[in-house]
């Protein structure tokens, strides 16, 4: 199996070369040069495989058809120690539920941050030590979160060898679960480091950072962020998991409602599609930053400038623009990379839109791809958390509100559809409060996190003050 750019470089690579990559050297996102299908007489077998053994066994299957540098027996290896019952909460890895009718929620944010990144980011923690342990190399991670990203990282690399994480965030903005989650980790390989600033000023000291290429050439400098190829591929494989929760057999199709911001999630679903997968549609929720229901609905994609990015209930899909959405768009044109290079390079940047909408190619989108959206508001986020709260018995988080709220306008006759679940509640406590008058539960592990000891360094928004930590920190 081998890589390509979206934007057309003709350099081909291999799954371990762009393993620790982010964009591609064209400024591209790196895609398979095709889907393998997953025919009838497969898929059977993998419905064997997730029924007899389990979600480890299965991320085998699926990843092993795309990873081809890495020996089968060690590649098994690394799924099994990545997708335990320890580390996700239960047996099933991604269990589902039923809310009602032909409603079900997948529950994808019971590993150690609680929320969905977890899923990908545990595997990407065990690839990484891997293949730099193979290499004899080291890597610095640097990021910038706003929360879930930056926790789901922190935990997959704090015993790894080989690897260090510098994370800044905003100080003060993150919640405080979030914050006792991040700043109680004490392992010599994480460090938090709290910017007197907001969001944006993170993002821009990492940019800055990562575009110093002699500085970061000489610390080895790299990112974890949701273009990365192996962190979509891991998640393809929870939705041939909720497929087969969700049906008995492979003649039947079900659809999936998934609250997006980057658009890494739902691609996952698009490429699990693209293999063969009966999905039926995949429904793209958005809240208030609405670039992506937009997109669908119109053919408009028109990039928000930070004034008009909102801070909402639902934070973690406060997105100006939708980072892995490239990779979706080079399929719907039919692979032609000439035009994805036009459409993403320095047009958008300029303009900060384009427009699909007459082209013929857009109405596919729907028709051959099975792709739908809708958005919600802060109204309709607690309308939907309480409605499950109070008539079916089900506590949810703002995101998967998203989900929910959308996917009910979106139900088809015969048809299951699959809300995927994105984060606990207990992880936006204010807005459950706000919703229902009470504190979302909060599991047994997480009692008290508030109070443990915090490593935390604070620092003015500066970018010379962050690579001199780095320098020091580097050893
Ligand atoms: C990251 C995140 C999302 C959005 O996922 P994308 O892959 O960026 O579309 C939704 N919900 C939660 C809780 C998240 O952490």
């Amino acid at each position: 199996m081998l890589y390509l750019s979206t934007r057309g470089d003709p350099q081909r690579r291999r799954f371990c070369e762009i393993l620790l990559e982010g964009l591609a050297p064209d400024g591209g996102l790196y895609l398979p040069e095709q889907y393998p299908q997953v025919d009838a007489r497969r898929l059977q077998e993998w419905r064997h495989v997730w029924q007899a053994r389990d979600y480890a066994d299965l991320a085998f299957e699926v990843l092993s058809l795309y990873i081809d540098d890495i020996p089968a027996d060690d590649l098994l290896a690394l799924c099994r120690k990545t997708y335990t019952a320890q580390v996700f909460g239960s047996e099933a890895i991604v269990p589902l539920r039923h809310l009602e009718g032909e409603l079900h929620i997948e529950a994808l944010s019971n590993g150690p941050t609680l929320a969905f990144k977890d899923m990908a980011m545990q595997l990407l923690g065990h690839l990484f030590e891997y293949e730099l342990t193979r290499r004899g190399e080291e890597l610095n991670i640097l990021g910038a979160t706003s929360g879930d990203t930056g926790s789901a990282a922190e935990y997959a690399m704090r015993d790894k060898r080989g690897v260090r994480v510098f994370m800044t965030s905003p100080q003060g903005r993150m919640s405080p679960f979030q914050q006792a989650q991040m700043f109680s980790l004490l392992d010599p390989n994480i460090h938090n480091i709290a910017i007197e600033g907001v969001f944006d000023d993170c993002q821009d000291i990492v940019k800055a950072v990562s575009g110093d290429l002699a500085f970061k050439r000489q610390f080895r400098i790299g990112t974890v962020n949701s273009i990365n190829w192996a962190r979509l591929l891991a998640q393809v494989v929870y939705y041939f998991a909720g497929y087969f929760q969700a049906t008995s057999g492979n003649e039947q199709k079900v659809s999936f409602c998934v609250p997006s911001g980057n658009f890494g999630n739902v691609c996952a679903g698009h490429v699990a599609r693209q293999m063969g997968l009966p999905i039926d549609r995949l429904v793209v929720a958005t809240n208030e930053n609405d670039v992506l229901d937009e997109f669908f609905r119109t053919g408009l994609y028109r990039v928000r400038g930070s004034a008009d990015t909102f801070e909402t209930s639902s934070p973690s899909m406060d997105i100006s623009k939708a980072s892995n959405f490239e990779r979706f768009v080079f399929d719907l044109l039919g692979r032609d990379a000439q035009r994805t290079a036009q459409l993403f390079g320095p047009a958008l940047a300029r303009d900060g839109f384009f427009d699909l909408s007459a082209d013929p190619l857009f109405a596919q989108a729907a028709t051959r791809h099975g792709f739908a959206s809708g958005r919600s508001t802060h109204a309709n986020r607690l309308d939907t958390i309480r409605d499950c709260d109070q008539r079916l018995g089900q506590t949810i988080d703002p995101h998967t509100a998203d989900a929910v709220k959308v996917a009910r306008e979106h139900m088809r006759h015969g048809i299951p559809m699959i809300a995927l679940e994105t984060a606990l509640p207990i992880k936006f406590a204010a807005t459950l409060v706000e919703a229902l008058g009470r504190e979302p539960e909060r599991p047994a592990a997480f009692e008290g996190i508030e109070q443990l000891p915090k490593r935390v360094q604070v620092m003015p928004a500066d970018v010379q003050k962050v690579k001199q930590y780095m320098v020091e920190h580097c050893a």
